[in-house]
């Protein structure tokens, strides 16, 4: 007996658990290292992404999952020289926002909780919100006296950062691709302009100054955000904010308000509002990525049938027109021919064996013509078991030997049906030019190659006829 595969399954289990550990430790270091002395740091980014990984990796989103992650925070703050006290409570805290925040998305449905809707965005923006409030709350309730501030102060203080910080990290990880769809679209050319307009707007706010200049980049983030994918501008609305939130930190941008009665900062107030902020870009980038694949199902539906993969009878009719017209254009000498194909008394099929049946043959048919054509061919579903092939550089003399390879091909297939085995014969009709021959509307070529079929069926079916020749070829 092995005992390999438990030792396996042990580690596959305990080793996601260590790496929350890990990543926890190490953003809480970072978190206290770049924090300016004895203040509350500009970002602290540990929640938020913790929260992102166990909404992305729900199986680490157990009671042992939160308490690792607990256990990261408290060994970063002791490793960094804190009490234990407030390494204790203060982390606490912290966890308090990841699992508010965790609670309330993890219930919405993947559409929402990938920030797919606009439902989605908001969704998100209220969560960070509950979480920040909970945090702040607990925050004053048990480690006031850890902070030199008033209660209020302190109160907004959390929230402001931790909302801030929330809504700006949060919507990367939830649309953060596969890497698998990462590696594709990287491939694709991305449109610049908007990028450099944007980064052209953030440094104009910055040496334009004063409070209304947080919202200069709005219009650039706009652009953005129906030009890139929802991933791409949560990433540039997190390096937009974040910089923007850095330069009040410093007054790059030359403006504060008087400290209010409320405790409310200018740094806090600035906080509150790019986060805001950002709340229109990414709903705009939502929408627009949602009409992106409607627009993107809805022609994929009007060319493709979508129950034999052929093209459907209006998209046959665009391409074939293209073709035909492109030809008459550059006095083309190139032959071609028109094939309409009709599965012979389809009907009973549907009759005996039922529906299902019937439109598995019609895709199996569909396949067996597809599997005989180079590629180069149009193959088009006109309705029903209604078929036609247009084959350019083949004449019709020499295209009736492929339509007789695809007669026999339809005649050869077999198909398992209860104890006994289905055979479907085919008719085929068709029509065309020689090179030198002017070139047919398409029309003319579609009504021909059906008397070519009509006559193919009076005949006995099972066969092929060509109409200009006006002769049986087989
Ligand atoms: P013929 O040899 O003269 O062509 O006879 P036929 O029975 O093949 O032709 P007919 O036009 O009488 O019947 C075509 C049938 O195709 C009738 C219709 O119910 C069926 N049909 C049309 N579209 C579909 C489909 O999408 N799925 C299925 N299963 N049947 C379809
Ligand atoms: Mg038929
Ligand atoms: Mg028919």
């Amino acid at each position: 007996m092995s005992v390999e595969p438990m030792v396996y399954s042990a580690k596959s289990r305990v080793l996601p658990y260590v790496a929350l550990f890990g990543l926890t430790f190490a953003l809480t270091l970072g978190g206290i290292l770049a924090r300016p002395i004895e203040s509350l740091s500009l970002f602290w980014p540990v929640n938020a992404v913790l929260t992102g990984v166990l909404l992305r990796y729900p199986r680490q989103a157990t009671l042992l999952g939160f308490t690792l992650v607990w256990l990261g925070m408290v060994a970063a703050d002791l490793a960094c020289g804190s009490a234990w006290p407030p390494a204790l409570w203060l982390n606490l805290c912290n966890l308090s926002v990841i699992v508010t925040v965790w609670l309330l998305l993890s219930r919405l449905p993947r559409l929402h909780r990938r920030m797919r809707s606009p439902r989605g965005v908001l969704s998100v923006f209220g969560a960070c919100a509950a979480g920040a409030t909970v945090a702040a709350s607990l925050a004053c309730a048990m480690a006031t006296p850890w902070f030199e501030q008033s209660v209020r102060a302190t109160w907004l203080a959390w929230f402001s950062e931790q909302f801030s910080t929330a809504v700006l990290l949060l919507p990367v990880l939830l649309t953060a691709p596969s890497t698998r769809a990462l590696v594709r679209s990287s491939a694709q050319a991305v449109a610049m302009a908007p990028l450099l307009v944007l980064l052209a707007s953030l440094a104009f706010s910055i040496a334009f100054g004063g409070p209304g200049a947080i919202a200069f980049p709005i219009a650039a983030l706009l652009w953005c955000a129906w030009t890139y994918s929802p991933f791409l501008v949560s990433l540039l609305t997190l390096i937009a904010g974040s910089t923007l939130i850095v330069a009040v930190a410093q007054n790059l941008m030359h403006f504060s308000v008087p400290q209010s009665e409320l405790g409310v900062t200018t740094l806090m107030s600035a906080r509150l509002g790019i986060a805001m902020l950002i709340l229109g870009p990414l709903v705009v980038a939502c929408v627009s990525q949602t009409n992106r694949s409607l627009l993107a199902r809805l022609a994929h539906q009007a060319t493709i049938d979508h129950l034999t993969g052929a093209l459907t009878r209006s998209a046959f009719s665009r391409r074939a027109n293209a073709l035909l017209d492109s030809r008459q254009k550059h006095a083309q000498a190139l032959p071609l021919t028109l094939m309409m194909l009709d599965i012979d008394h389809f009907k009973s099929i549907n009759d005996r064996h039922g529906h299902g049946v019937g439109d598995q043959v019609l895709r199996l048919f569909a396949r067996t013509l597809q599997d005989q054509l180079h590629g180069g061919e149009l193959l088009a579903r006109m309705g029903g078991e209604e078929f036609v092939v247009l084959l350019p550089g083949l004449a019709p003399e020499r295209a009736s030997f492929t339509a007789e390879r695809l007669r026999r091909a339809v005649q050869d297939l077999h198909l398992a049906q209860g104890d006994g085995r289905l055979q479907i014969t085919v008719s085929i009709g068709l029509d065309g030019c020689a090179g030198h021959e002017p070139a047919p509307n398409l029309d003319d070529l579609l009504a021909r190659a059906d008397q070519a079929l009509y006559r193919a069926k009076a005949y006995g079916r099972n066969r092929v006829e060509v109409a200009k020749a006006q002769r049986q070829v087989i």
